[in-house]
């Protein structure tokens, strides 16, 4: 055992303990009351969900649902418990908007998912762990375990048969295998500006997904700076996927290693929401007028979500004559409050806060669609 006050090796000021006293500070602030069962359940063991593989041979999806698990992308109605929201003025503004959703008409959108996106979750409050996946005969992995929350960015990005997508910062790349699994991409462009990590995401899809997927009429794998991309190519993609490098809350609070608290870390902490919005606002370049830009993070932080977006839209109007507007997730969240936790009241996006019950997240989205 260390003694720790003797251990010379051992930090007077850890940094996720450094990470907890700046999410008190501002989350205590940002969430009010909400912020003591969000901080409980970021120091507990997360959940996750299993991301089905549709190119995998074996039926692990049986295996699976015979264990409890649940796809909880198709099986909405099955949910029959009430909502994780529990603000009853929320609450109140769910049901009213319920209504809306029977008629498939929130803000005059619908959100179409692919049938083809299956991500199974053990039940509400039920924290058992998946195994890890097992290769069928010809290599492949049935399932790949993630944040269940993370799967909610690919849905809304609501990718159509024939489009061209990017995912301008996609390793290790399961948001990447979820936007494969709707069969739907013409072609796919992704990126990531770390050479190792590019490496680990190339590791993934040959791990997920069979060589005729991935050929370079449907794929192309790059380790771009994303915030160069105007450079590259403009006015191109229908979808793009902006899922920025950030504070990592969840990390940050519980692994030492490799954690952006850590005082030698200060600088490239305080630029996450100039690197943020850069990254934004070369995605928001890539798309084609008409096309639209999920933009996601794994952070509570209103900075970095929220603030990022306002000043891109700006940026975008004022810089590059791009005209934005922001696309409703009012939907999206309606369809899986049963799962997940989300914030109430934000003005733009939608967030899933960390539950006991649901320990998923933090996940922030937020969906833009250039008008010009
Ligand atoms: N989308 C990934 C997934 O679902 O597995 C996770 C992406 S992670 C939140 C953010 C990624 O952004 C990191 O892999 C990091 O290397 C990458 N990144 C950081 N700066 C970048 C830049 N300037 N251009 C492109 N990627 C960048």
């Amino acid at each position: 055992r260390v003694k720790e006050k003797w251990a010379a090796t051992h930090a007077k000021h850890p940094p996720t303990r450094l990470a907890l006293h700046h999410f008190d500070a501002t989350y205590s602030v940002q969430l009010g009351k909400l912020w003591p069962s969000v901080r409980v359940a970021m120091l507990s063991e997360r959940k996750y969900g299993a991301l089905l593989n549709n190119f995998c041979h074996d039926a692990v999806l049986v295996d699976l649902q015979a264990k409890g698990c649940r796809d909880f992308i198709t099986n909405r109605e099955e949910d029959a418990m009430p909502s994780l929201e529990q603000n009853s003025e929320t609450q109140a503004q769910d049901e009213s908007s319920d209504v809306s959703l029977k008629k498939s008409d929130i803000d005059g959108r619908q959100i179409n998912l692919s049938p083809n996106i299956k991500c199974l979750v053990f039940p509400r409050g039920d924290v058992t762990r998946f195994k890890p996946a097992r290769p069928d005969a010809y290599g492949l992995l049935s399932y790949y375990l993630m944040d269940a929350a993370s799967v909610l960015p690919c849905l809304a990005l609501d990718v159509q048969e024939g489009h061209n997508v990017l995912d301008l910062c996609a390793a290790p790349g399961g948001k990447t295998l979820s936007l494969l699994q709707t069969q739907s991409i013409r072609f796919l462009c992704v990126n990531d500006t770390s050479v190792s990590r590019t490496m680990r995401l190339r590791k993934v899809l040959h791990s997920y997904v069979p060589k005729q997927f991935l050929t370079d009429e449907k794929l192309r794998i790059t380790s771009f700076d994303g915030t160069k991309w105007g450079d590259i190519e403009r006015s191109t993609f229908d979808r793009v996927l902006v899922d920025v490098p950030c504070t990592t809350d969840r990390h940050s609070l519980t692994e030492d290693d490799n954690n952006i608290f850590n005082k030698i870390r200060v600088g490239e902490r305080r630029r996450l929401p100039q690197l943020q919005l850069e990254l934004l606002l070369a995605g928001i370049e890539a798309a084609c007028p008409g096309g639209e830009i999920l933009y996601s993070t794994c952070t509570l932080s209103q900075n970095q979500n929220q603030g990022v977006v306002e000043q891109a839209i700006c940026l975008a109007r004022e810089n590059h004559g791009i005209q934005l507007e922001a696309v409703s997730l009012r939907p999206l969240t309606q369809m899986f409050r049963n799962t997940f936790h989300f914030a109430p009241g934000l003005h733009l996006g939608e967030m899933v806060i960390p539950h006991l019950a649901a320990n998923f997240g933090p996940i922030y989205m937020c969906k833009l669609k250039r008008l010009t």
